[in-house]
């Protein structure tokens, strides 16, 4: 059974891998849809100080 993998790439330009939000093929982070979501994800990571 294959498993269903974001199609996205990491910065590395590596497969993402990780598992797809329902109805896309992409996940979370590289979903266009979750866009305005994720720049709040990482507006709470800037403000704990995440580097990179
Ligand atoms: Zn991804």
């Amino acid at each position: 059974m294959k498993m269903k993998i974001c199609i996205g790439k990491t910065k590395s330009g590596g497969d993402c891998k990780a598992r797809p939000i329902s109805g896309s093929d992409y996940c979370f982070f590289h979903d266009p849809k979750s866009a305005s979501k994720q720049r709040e994800a990482r507006g709470v990571e800037k403000a704990a100080g995440k580097a990179g």
